[in-house]
């Protein structure tokens, strides 16, 4: 089994088809609004989200941009701006990271974030919490 060579390794194929590769937006300074410039902002915004090869810029951005203060992102990509996707990478890493142990405030605010009922373990650790909270102001009270 054997590949013709044209067809190894060509990463960055899809963005030939990307809006923002192809004349009359190939260069173009709406990719680059700034902050302020917030219709260029909105242009570059839709025109991306009628581009053919979303899903790949985003994927890539994501990958490329990872772990990146928002100062170190730039221009549009993916239909996004800067800031938002430096939030998305926040959402997408909170929700990776593995719900807390029962029996602990954190999972107790948790069973609350999501609605679910509350199991013993976890009142018992909120109401301990509380307690402890009672004590320190009625101390700092003196
Ligand atoms: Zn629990």
């Amino acid at each position: 089994m054997s590949y013709a060579p044209d067809t190894l390794h060509q990463p960055a194929e899809w963005t030939a088809k990307g809006t923002c590769t192809q004349p009359p937006y190939a260069g173009s300074d709406l990719w680059y609004a700034d902050e302020w410039q917030k219709d260029d902002r909105r242009a570059a915004i839709s025109l991306c989200r009628t581009c053919p090869v979303l899903d790949a810029c985003r994927a890539t951005a994501a990958k490329e941009e990872a772990g990146k203060a928002k100062a170190h992102r730039h221009g549009i990509r993916a239909a996004m701006t800067p800031r938002q996707r430096w939030l998305a990478e926040q959402k997408s890493r909170e929700q990776a990271e593995p719900r807390p142990a029962c029996g602990t405030t954190k999972a107790y605010y948790q069973h609350l974030a999501v609605d679910e009922p509350v199991d013993a373990a976890c009142q018992a650790a909120s109401d301990a919490y509380e307690q402890q909270l009672a004590t320190t102001s009625q101390n700092g009270q003196r």
